[in-house]
Protein backbone atom coordinates (compact mmCIF):
# COMPACT_ATOMS: atom_id res chain seq x y z
CA UNK A 1 0.00 0.00 0.00
CA UNK A 2 1.29 3.48 -0.96
CA UNK A 3 0.05 6.38 0.26
CA UNK A 4 0.15 10.07 0.22
CA UNK A 5 -0.84 12.65 3.32
CA UNK A 6 -1.65 15.72 2.48
CA UNK A 7 1.84 15.58 0.77
CA UNK A 8 3.21 19.13 -0.89
CA UNK A 9 6.66 19.36 -2.11
CA UNK A 10 8.51 22.44 -3.13
CA UNK A 11 12.19 23.17 -4.93
CA UNK A 12 12.92 27.01 -2.88
CA UNK A 13 9.91 29.03 -4.21
CA UNK A 14 8.80 26.30 -6.11
CA UNK A 15 5.60 24.92 -5.29
CA UNK A 16 4.78 21.36 -7.83
CA UNK A 17 2.99 19.64 -5.51
CA UNK A 18 0.11 20.45 -2.92
CA UNK A 19 -1.80 18.64 -0.50
CA UNK A 20 -2.14 15.49 -2.53
CA UNK A 21 -3.59 12.84 -0.70
CA UNK A 22 -3.87 9.55 -2.70
CA UNK A 23 -4.09 5.76 -1.41
CA UNK A 24 -2.84 2.96 -3.91
CA UNK A 25 -3.64 -0.70 -2.83
CA UNK A 26 -1.81 -3.26 -2.55
CA UNK A 27 -2.06 -4.78 -5.83
CA UNK A 28 -3.41 -2.02 -8.02
CA UNK A 29 -1.94 -1.03 -11.24
CA UNK A 30 -1.74 2.76 -11.60
CA UNK A 31 -1.57 4.89 -14.03
CA UNK A 32 -0.57 8.34 -13.23
CA UNK A 33 -1.20 10.86 -16.46
CA UNK A 34 -1.06 14.86 -16.52
CA UNK A 35 0.68 17.57 -18.55
CA UNK A 36 4.38 18.01 -18.82
CA UNK A 37 5.74 19.87 -15.25
CA UNK A 38 2.85 18.98 -13.06
CA UNK A 39 4.83 16.51 -10.88
CA UNK A 40 4.64 13.07 -11.83
CA UNK A 41 7.98 12.01 -11.49
CA UNK A 42 8.69 14.08 -8.39
CA UNK A 43 5.73 12.02 -6.95
CA UNK A 44 7.63 8.88 -7.88
CA UNK A 45 10.90 10.46 -6.11
CA UNK A 46 9.16 10.64 -2.90
CA UNK A 47 7.59 6.89 -2.77
CA UNK A 48 11.27 5.91 -3.60
CA UNK A 49 12.13 8.44 -1.25
CA UNK A 50 14.86 10.13 -3.93
CA UNK A 51 13.25 13.27 -2.49
CA UNK A 52 11.60 14.14 0.78
CA UNK A 53 7.86 15.60 1.36
CA UNK A 54 7.88 19.58 2.25
CA UNK A 55 4.51 18.97 3.54
CA UNK A 56 2.66 16.15 4.65
CA UNK A 57 3.88 12.26 4.33
CA UNK A 58 4.63 9.50 2.46
CA UNK A 59 3.91 6.00 3.33
CA UNK A 60 5.04 2.74 1.83
CA UNK A 61 3.60 -0.19 3.63
CA UNK A 62 2.64 0.93 6.81
CA UNK A 63 6.12 3.03 7.25
CA UNK A 64 6.58 6.89 6.38
CA UNK A 65 8.89 7.00 3.88
CA UNK A 66 12.41 9.02 4.97
CA UNK A 67 14.97 7.44 2.96
CA UNK A 68 15.56 5.49 0.09
CA UNK A 69 13.65 2.39 0.21
CA UNK A 70 14.71 -0.97 -0.99
CA UNK A 71 11.35 -2.02 -0.86
CA UNK A 72 10.51 0.10 -4.13
CA UNK A 73 12.34 -0.44 -7.32
CA UNK A 74 12.05 2.40 -9.87
CA UNK A 75 12.59 2.04 -13.42
CA UNK A 76 13.44 6.28 -14.68
CA UNK A 77 12.46 8.00 -17.12
CA UNK A 78 16.38 8.60 -18.23
CA UNK A 79 17.78 5.17 -17.74
CA UNK A 80 20.18 5.08 -14.93
CA UNK A 81 22.54 2.17 -15.41
CA UNK A 82 26.15 1.98 -13.81
CA UNK A 83 28.13 2.61 -17.30
CA UNK A 84 31.21 0.73 -15.87
CA UNK A 85 28.88 -2.62 -15.43
CA UNK A 86 28.03 -4.84 -18.06
CA UNK A 87 24.50 -5.69 -18.27
CA UNK A 88 24.51 -8.84 -16.43
CA UNK A 89 26.30 -6.43 -13.85
CA UNK A 90 23.43 -3.94 -13.67
CA UNK A 91 20.65 -6.02 -13.73
CA UNK A 92 22.25 -8.68 -11.05
CA UNK A 93 22.97 -5.26 -8.88
CA UNK A 94 20.57 -5.90 -6.50
CA UNK A 95 20.73 -8.91 -5.76
CA UNK A 96 24.50 -8.91 -5.06
CA UNK A 97 23.48 -6.05 -2.44
CA UNK A 98 21.30 -8.52 -0.79
CA UNK A 99 23.63 -11.34 -0.76
CA UNK A 100 21.98 -13.98 -3.05
CA UNK A 101 24.46 -16.62 -4.36
CA UNK A 102 26.29 -15.83 -7.81
CA UNK A 103 24.85 -19.12 -9.11
CA UNK A 104 20.99 -17.73 -8.17
CA UNK A 105 21.75 -14.33 -9.46
CA UNK A 106 23.11 -15.53 -12.24
CA UNK A 107 20.08 -17.43 -12.68
CA UNK A 108 17.73 -14.63 -12.20
CA UNK A 109 19.37 -12.36 -14.53
CA UNK A 110 19.56 -14.67 -17.31
CA UNK A 111 15.89 -15.17 -16.88
CA UNK A 112 14.98 -11.00 -17.36
CA UNK A 113 17.73 -10.33 -20.20
CA UNK A 114 15.96 -12.84 -21.89
CA UNK A 115 12.88 -11.51 -21.42
CA UNK A 116 13.74 -8.14 -22.41
CA UNK A 117 15.37 -9.55 -25.89
CA UNK A 118 18.60 -8.88 -24.46
CA UNK A 119 20.26 -12.73 -24.99
CA UNK A 120 23.88 -12.33 -26.45
CA UNK A 121 24.28 -8.85 -24.93
CA UNK A 122 25.14 -9.77 -21.02
CA UNK A 123 28.65 -8.92 -21.17
CA UNK A 124 28.07 -5.49 -22.98
CA UNK A 125 28.63 -2.70 -21.48
CA UNK A 126 25.37 0.46 -21.43
CA UNK A 127 27.33 2.88 -24.01
CA UNK A 128 27.36 -0.06 -26.78
CA UNK A 129 23.39 0.10 -26.32
CA UNK A 130 20.76 1.87 -27.73
CA UNK A 131 18.72 4.09 -25.96
CA UNK A 132 15.53 1.72 -25.90
CA UNK A 133 18.26 -1.29 -25.21
CA UNK A 134 19.08 0.26 -22.21
CA UNK A 135 15.76 1.46 -20.95
CA UNK A 136 15.44 -2.81 -21.48
CA UNK A 137 18.27 -3.38 -18.89
CA UNK A 138 16.40 -0.85 -16.64
CA UNK A 139 13.38 -2.86 -16.70
CA UNK A 140 14.96 -6.31 -15.95
CA UNK A 141 17.33 -4.98 -13.40
CA UNK A 142 13.70 -3.66 -11.13
CA UNK A 143 11.88 -7.06 -12.33
CA UNK A 144 15.12 -9.57 -10.88
CA UNK A 145 14.85 -7.23 -7.93
CA UNK A 146 11.35 -8.24 -7.16
CA UNK A 147 10.34 -5.20 -5.10
CA UNK A 148 7.05 -4.88 -3.24
CA UNK A 149 6.60 -1.79 -5.11
CA UNK A 150 7.57 -1.39 -8.86
CA UNK A 151 7.21 2.16 -9.69
CA UNK A 152 7.88 3.22 -13.51
CA UNK A 153 8.36 6.12 -15.22
CA UNK A 154 7.69 6.61 -18.55
CA UNK A 155 9.42 3.24 -19.25
CA UNK A 156 8.80 2.71 -22.69
CA UNK A 157 8.67 6.05 -24.55
CA UNK A 158 11.89 5.28 -26.51
CA UNK A 159 10.58 2.22 -27.36
CA UNK A 160 9.70 1.15 -30.94
CA UNK A 161 6.23 0.32 -31.34
CA UNK A 162 6.93 -3.67 -31.70
CA UNK A 163 9.13 -3.54 -28.91
CA UNK A 164 6.93 -1.55 -26.87
CA UNK A 165 4.05 -3.75 -27.27
CA UNK A 166 5.95 -6.70 -26.22
CA UNK A 167 7.07 -5.02 -23.26
CA UNK A 168 3.49 -4.07 -22.08
CA UNK A 169 2.22 -7.61 -22.20
CA UNK A 170 5.47 -9.13 -20.62
CA UNK A 171 4.85 -6.14 -17.65
CA UNK A 172 1.13 -7.12 -17.76
CA UNK A 173 2.04 -11.07 -17.08
CA UNK A 174 4.24 -10.64 -14.50
CA UNK A 175 1.58 -7.59 -12.98
CA UNK A 176 -1.07 -10.25 -13.24
CA UNK A 177 1.11 -12.93 -11.32
CA UNK A 178 2.56 -11.40 -8.51
CA UNK A 179 -0.30 -9.11 -7.48
CA UNK A 180 2.38 -6.58 -7.30
CA UNK A 181 1.85 -2.58 -6.34
CA UNK A 182 2.19 -0.66 -9.27
CA UNK A 183 2.65 3.10 -10.38
CA UNK A 184 2.86 4.01 -14.00
CA UNK A 185 3.44 7.01 -15.79
CA UNK A 186 2.74 7.55 -19.59
CA UNK A 187 1.76 10.05 -21.94
CA UNK A 188 0.19 7.70 -23.63
CA UNK A 189 -3.96 7.38 -22.99
CA UNK A 190 -3.84 4.09 -24.93
CA UNK A 191 -0.81 2.31 -22.76
CA UNK A 192 -2.85 3.95 -19.70
CA UNK A 193 -6.30 2.16 -20.83
CA UNK A 194 -4.16 -1.61 -21.89
CA UNK A 195 -1.94 -1.28 -18.76
CA UNK A 196 -3.87 0.21 -15.68
CA UNK A 197 -6.58 -0.45 -12.74
CA UNK A 198 -6.94 2.99 -11.96
CA UNK A 199 -6.01 6.13 -13.81
CA UNK A 200 -5.40 9.36 -11.97
CA UNK A 201 -5.17 12.22 -13.80
CA UNK A 202 -2.65 15.48 -12.28
CA UNK A 203 -3.68 19.13 -13.02
CA UNK A 204 -0.77 21.82 -12.89
CA UNK A 205 0.64 24.93 -11.00
CA UNK A 206 0.98 23.27 -8.30
CA UNK A 207 0.14 19.15 -9.23
CA UNK A 208 -2.69 17.54 -7.63
CA UNK A 209 -5.00 14.80 -8.39
CA UNK A 210 -7.92 15.94 -10.05
CA UNK A 211 -9.31 12.76 -11.79
CA UNK A 212 -9.35 9.63 -9.95
CA UNK A 213 -10.94 6.60 -12.80
CA UNK A 214 -11.62 3.27 -12.10
CA UNK A 215 -10.80 0.76 -15.28
CA UNK A 216 -12.55 -1.75 -15.13
CA UNK A 217 -11.73 -3.38 -18.80
CA UNK A 218 -11.29 -6.76 -17.84
CA UNK A 219 -8.36 -8.48 -16.70
CA UNK A 220 -6.13 -10.81 -17.87
CA UNK A 221 -5.65 -8.69 -21.05
CA UNK A 222 -2.23 -10.75 -21.94
CA UNK A 223 -4.40 -13.04 -24.56
CA UNK A 224 -1.67 -12.39 -27.22
CA UNK A 225 1.87 -12.54 -25.60
CA UNK A 226 2.58 -15.22 -27.56
CA UNK A 227 1.85 -13.83 -31.04
CA UNK A 228 3.58 -10.54 -30.20
CA UNK A 229 6.46 -12.00 -28.37
CA UNK A 230 7.76 -13.90 -31.60
CA UNK A 231 9.07 -10.40 -33.05
CA UNK A 232 11.62 -9.85 -30.25
CA UNK A 233 13.63 -12.68 -30.77
P1 LIG B 1 7.21 15.28 -17.46
O1 LIG B 1 5.88 14.74 -17.91
O2 LIG B 1 7.76 16.29 -18.40
O3 LIG B 1 8.20 14.23 -17.11
P2 LIG B 1 6.61 15.64 -14.60
O4 LIG B 1 5.15 15.70 -14.36
O5 LIG B 1 7.29 14.34 -14.36
O6 LIG B 1 6.89 16.12 -16.10
P3 LIG B 1 8.49 16.65 -12.64
O7 LIG B 1 9.71 16.12 -13.22
O8 LIG B 1 7.94 16.00 -11.42
O9 LIG B 1 7.31 16.77 -13.73
O10 LIG B 1 8.78 18.18 -12.34
C1 LIG B 1 7.80 19.05 -11.81
C2 LIG B 1 8.40 20.41 -11.62
O11 LIG B 1 9.38 20.34 -10.61
C3 LIG B 1 9.09 20.97 -12.85
O12 LIG B 1 8.81 22.35 -12.93
C4 LIG B 1 10.56 20.74 -12.57
O13 LIG B 1 11.35 21.72 -13.18
C5 LIG B 1 10.62 20.85 -11.07
N1 LIG B 1 11.68 20.02 -10.46
C6 LIG B 1 11.72 18.68 -10.46
N2 LIG B 1 12.80 18.22 -9.79
C7 LIG B 1 13.47 19.32 -9.37
C8 LIG B 1 14.67 19.53 -8.62
N3 LIG B 1 15.39 18.50 -8.14
N4 LIG B 1 15.04 20.80 -8.37
C9 LIG B 1 14.31 21.84 -8.82
N5 LIG B 1 13.18 21.72 -9.53
C10 LIG B 1 12.75 20.48 -9.80
MG1 LIG C 1 8.50 13.12 -15.51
Amino acid sequence: MIEFRGTGKSFGDLKVLQQVDLQVAQGEFLVLLGASGCGKSTMLNLVSGFERASTGSVWVNGREVKDVDPACGMVFQQYALFPWKTVRENVEFGLKMRGVSRAERARVAQHYIEMVGLKGFEDSFPNKLSGGMKQRVSIARVLANDPDVMLFDEPFAALDAMTRQVLQEQLLQIYEKSGKTIIFITHSIDEALMLSTRMVVMGAKPGRVVQDIDNDLPHPRTADVQLSSRYIE
